[in-house]
């Protein structure tokens, strides 16, 4: 992992605005334009990937502050956080999309308080959303998360099972299938944390050549502030990314992704 890309960028001293908040604010321009360039740069169109910033451990006031300048759409990893903030942030207009691991006794606060959801990983949660949301009469658009890194502590069906899980996932009306989400390997190597993007990108061809009927595949959802430049190079939609716009978290990541 590359530690630089975890420090917000501290511009010269005569750009920061007064406001304490300015600077997340600045830090995220940068990377959305940063994102356009990469497109650009891997012959891609220039709005073919969306940041989706991730506000884990930070503040209200700072999201409010973002959302007052027309940010508006945050991930959250915990669905305690996400109620509190949603309590706190939804007259701002802030909207979420769930990216976390989801337990099927969460279900309903998760449907309540988000957009979208990025870790859907097993049949169990399908069925367990797919009667919820029948029940309030709504429908929910869902990626489904792929362990690709071949780690045990990351969440996520195994490469060879996401098609099965796709197609039985299909037959819940509610649940709009939009693609795919991965975490990739913890590694110094690029070489190894790109082909898990590789493999994630190959696992959605795979998927849209082989689902007997229409199956929607068009976002992946990948990269984070270590890596989100290597996944727009290899096909990303949607890069998650936390540390970079807001600094580094003094949670550590396996309170977020490691079992148990
Ligand atoms: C926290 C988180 C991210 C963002 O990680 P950063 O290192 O803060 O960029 C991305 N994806 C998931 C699932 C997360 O929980």
């Amino acid at each position: 992992m590359n530690k630089h890309n975890n420090q917000p960028n501290k511009d010269s001293a005569n750009e920061i605005s007064s406001h304490p908040n300015a600077i997340y604010l600045k830090n995220l321009h940068r990377i959305q334009s940063e994102i356009k360039e990469l497109c650009l740069l891997n012959g891609r169109k220039e709005n073919a990937c969306k940041l989706l910033p991730v506000t884990k451990t930070i503040s209200t006031n700072i999201i409010e502050y973002l959302c007052k300048n027309k940010e508006f759409l945050f991930g959250e990893n915990k669905i305690q956080e996400l109620k509190m903030k949603y309590e706190t942030l939804k007259p701002e207009g802030a909207l979420w999309q769930f990216i976390g691991h989801l337990q099927t006794n969460k279900v309903k606060d998760c449907i309540r308080f988000s957009e979208m959801i990025h870790s859907v990983d097993r049949i169990q949660l399908g069925q367990a959303l797919d009667k919820e949301l029948q029940r309030q009469g709504r429908s929910m658009e869902i990626l489904v998360q792929v362990n690709t890194s071949g780690e045990t502590s990351k969440f996520g069906v195994q490469p060879e099972e996401a098609l099965e899980l796709v197609n039985k996932l299909r037959m819940f009306e509610t649940l709009k299938i939009k693609g795919l989400m991965t975490l990739a390997i913890f590694s110094e190597d690029v070489g190894k944390v790109r082909s898990c993007f590789r493999k994630l990108k190959e696992i959605s061809e795979q998927i849209l050549c082989e689902a007997p009927n229409h199956v929607e595949m068009k976002e992946l959802s990948m990269g984070m502030s270590s890596d989100y430049k290597i996944a727009i190079e290899e096909g990303s939609t949607i890069v998650r990314v936390g540390q970079s716009i807001f600094g580094p978290r003094s949670t550590p990541n396996s309170y977020y992704w490691h079992e148990g």
